[in-house]
């Protein structure tokens, strides 16, 4: 099936349901007023001339409008590019050069950035872009004028000419160890995994989801949106970028059942000042995913936000991006300290360094295959084949330990073990015990080079509010006895915030290169 075809099944299905709600405007659609936006926007496109196969890139924060364009390009086959907010110029000038854009869409600006003046410098330099709409302008209301005289049957006419296996969507990766690379992927890929995803945690059209995580991202367009239409839920956009007040507002007046974010949106939302002041009781689950979710943090989600079900994945975007999930029925155990098991329909297996499948309990390669596997990344076939091998399987640069009940853990990134006087070192694990600490909100530890034990750990700490600061020492006497002497940090670094990409991941490449200046 195709995301278009999904979605109008959804709407026969559930037509009267909340499909879409934007909290900072309070305009609302049902799933029969979602679809017929969504089709105003697709038959404007093809008025236009935008045609199946073209790149068509979004460059905006979470608005409605990016949700109705994300099902308008699905409905008529044009290719969704989805461009990180917190891109500027040059990354800008690389997406939309790298995928061959021809159509824009995007904002005047999102927080301090200045899109229009962006998008008239670079617009130049991109030889296959014509055209440029802005949301909410004179362009908007063009692009649905443009559809006005397009016959009736134009969108059921493009949905029938679509399968499945065709490319719809270039997402760029998160950039967290590099140059971002455009996975693409198809209609199987997305909305099968959109449709397991909120499976696993027991959607109906009953559940009501808010959605603070970007949509530029898979973790918001396809768990969030795709997990919501497939299974008539509603999507609450609570905010344009995130506020931890906004999405704890938004829980609480539109009665959500269901809340997504990364570890740090839920820490904020935990450690926000008015936290108490918010009735959070209607949340039965959600999704906790995109880095290391720490056990404490997903214990405070059970027992302070209601959210007893609440359930961690594992993914990557090339992947769709789920393929480990906790059940809705896991003990506390597996709920909080795995990411859970193989999601249906998806293989995946460790691997050790000689690619031989490791034994159960030790860490190797973690890697997946399945109908989540990307197409590959656009335009660059060596990156894909190194990537994806021969048999089919996505190798995920992630260490991960198959437990003998079939539970996942992750240990890290296999970038970011470090290796201290011969020992290796799992920072996963450093952070986990750190978090227990009465002090501390939030550490996050990296290696840096040592003359003598070639690595050092060093810790980046962020204290809770009012906490004393922490120094190496100190940290030593609370680790002594608890943690093997090798794994204790020797550096410590207070911080009130950790070099982040905008889908709340760590930057731990930065952070290694300016512990090393801060270190002297
Ligand atoms: P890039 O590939 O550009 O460096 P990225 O890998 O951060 O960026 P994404 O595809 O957004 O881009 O993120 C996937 C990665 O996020 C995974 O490979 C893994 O390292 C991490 N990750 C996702 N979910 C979890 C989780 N539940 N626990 C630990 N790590 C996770
Ligand atoms: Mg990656």
């Amino acid at each position: 099936e195709t995301i278009g075809a999904n979605l109008e099944r959804t709407v026969a299905r559930f037509g009267d349901n909340d499909a879409l709600v934007e909290c900072a405007t309070g305009r609302r659609w049902t799933y029969a007023e979602f679809d017929a936006a969504v089709n105003e926007v697709a038959r404007g496109l093809l008025g236009l001339g935008v045609a199946k196969g073209d790149r068509l890139g979004i460059w905006a924060p979470n608005r409605a409008e990016w949700t109705l364009v994300q099902y308008a390009t699905a409905k008529i086959g044009v290719i969704l590019v989805n461009i990180n907010p917190s891109y500027r110029s040059h990354e800008l000038r690389y997406a939309l050069n790298q995928s061959g854009c021809s159509t824009v869409i995007s904002a005047a600006g999102f927080k301090d950035a200045d899109y229009r003046a962006m998008l008239t410098e670079v617009g130049p330099d991109c030889p296959a872009l014509s055209r440029i709409i802005y949301l909410g302008e004179q362009t908007w209301q063009d692009l649905i004028a443009a559809g006005a005289d397009q016959p009736e049957t134009a969108i059921a006419e493009a949905l029938a000419g679509l399968t499945p296996d065709e490319p719809i969507n270039i997402q760029y990766t998160s950039g967290t160890t590099g140059y971002p690379k455009g996975a693409t992927l198809s209609h199987r890929n997305i909305l099968n995994n959109g449709y397991q995803v909120t499976e696993t945690i027991g959607f109906t059209d009953a559940d009501r989801l808010v959605i603070p995580v970007p949509f530029y991202h898979c973790f918001g367009m396809v768990m969030g949106n795709l997990g919501c239409t497939t299974h008539g839920a509603t999507m609450i956009i609570p905010s344009e970028g995130f506020a931890p007040d906004a999405a704890l507002s938004a829980v609480q007046a539109e009665r959500a059942t269901a809340l997504y974010g990364v570890p740090t949106m839920f820490i904020a939302e935990l450690d926000h000042p008015d936290f108490a002041d918010y009735d959070l009781s209607t949340l039965r689950t959600g999704i906790m995913a995109g880095s290391n979710c720490p056990i404490e943090v997903m214990k405070r989600c059970m027992n302070d936000m209601s959210m007893r079900e609440v359930s961690i994945a594992y993914g990557m975007t090339e992947t769709s991006p789920v393929s480990l999930q906790t059940l809705r029925d896991d003990d506390v155990e597996r709920r909080t300290a795995t990411v859970g098991r193989v999601h249906s329909h998806v293989e995946v297996k460790i691997t050790d360094a000689t690619g031989a499948t490791a034994p159960r309990g030790e860490p190797g390669e973690l890697c997946t295959k399945g109908y989540s596997v990307m197409l590959g990344y656009w335009n660059e076939p060596e990156k894909t084949t190194a990537a994806i091998d021969a048999d089919g399987w996505m190798h995920t640069g992630d260490l991960g330990v198959m437990r003998a009940d079939g539970y996942v853990n992750i240990v890290g990134r296999i970038k970011d073990m470090v290796i201290r006087g011969g020992e290796n070192v799992y920072p996963r694990e450093v952070e986990e015990f750190l978090y227990t600490h009465p002090d501390i909100s939030d550490a996050q530890v990296v290696g840096v080079p040592d003359p003598k034990y070639g690595e050092e750990l060093c810790v980046w700490i962020k204290l809770r509010a009012g906490a004393e600061p922490i120094d190496a020492d100190a940290l030593k006497s609370f680790c002594s006895g608890q943690l093997a002497r090798y794994k204790i940090p020797r550096y410590v670094i207070i911080t009130d915030d950790f070099p982040m990409t905008v889908t709340g991941k760590i930057r731990k490449v930065q952070m290694r290169e300016e512990s090393i200046s801060r270190l002297g």
